[in-house]
């Protein structure tokens, strides 16, 4: 059971926030795709949009999700990561998929609440609570399609961590 754990859902679902207790309570390493892409490139996500444009971005990060793909790895992947089928049927068979579900209205306040961790600029320069309610409706199908767990992500962060264990079966005899 050394497969990587792929966590996807909408920028401010808690990829990161329950991936590091998560790969820890595992023993597992954890990496973010987005923390590789600014590493690998020297750039931020905003950077590489503005001299890129999102399809350059894209481009990019399936390259990042292959490269910190490996075994006993807990992945935090960008919120857009399951847009490209090629992405989606890697992480479907190469791992277990973890949606991390929320509302728009919670990752909306989430943002708002944490302004620093709102890295990537809007999409459509309307108000986040909009846009975050559009990008669901859009995305949710493809979250739901790729992942083989859905979670919900409005719990505290040690309750999300436990169900992630629960349903992987995954926690360490203690
Ligand atoms: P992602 O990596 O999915 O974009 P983050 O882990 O960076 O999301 O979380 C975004 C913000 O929401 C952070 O400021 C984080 O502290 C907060 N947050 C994440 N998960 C939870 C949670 N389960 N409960 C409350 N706040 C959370
Ligand atoms: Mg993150």
């Amino acid at each position: 059971m050394s497969l990587p754990i792929f966590l996807i859902g909408a920028r401010g679902c808690g990829k990161t926030t329950v991936g590091e207790p998560l790969a820890q309570a595992l023993g597992y390493a954890f990496r973010d795709t987005d923390h590789y892409l600014q590493h690998s490139t020297g750039q931020t996500v905003a950077d590489i949009v503005a001299a890129e444009g999102w399809e350059g971005f894209r481009q990019r990060e399936t390259d990042a999700l292959f490269a910190v793909t490996a075994p006993e790895t807990v992945i935090a992947t960008g919120g857009g990561m399951v847009l490209a089928e090629t992405n989606r049927r890697f992480m479907a068979e190469r791992g277990h998929v973890i949606w991390l579900q929320a509302s728009a209205h919670i990752l909306a306040a989430r943002l708002a609440h944490y302004p620093h961790s709102a890295q990537r600029p809007t999409l459509t320069g309307r108000p986040i609570t909009e846009e975050m309610a559009e990008i669901l409706d859009e995305r949710a199908s493809l979250y739901q399609q790729t992942a083989h767990h859905i979670i919900d992500a409005m719990q505290a962060p040690e309750q999300v961590v436990a169900q992630i264990l629960d349903a992987l079966s995954l926690a360490r005899a203690s």
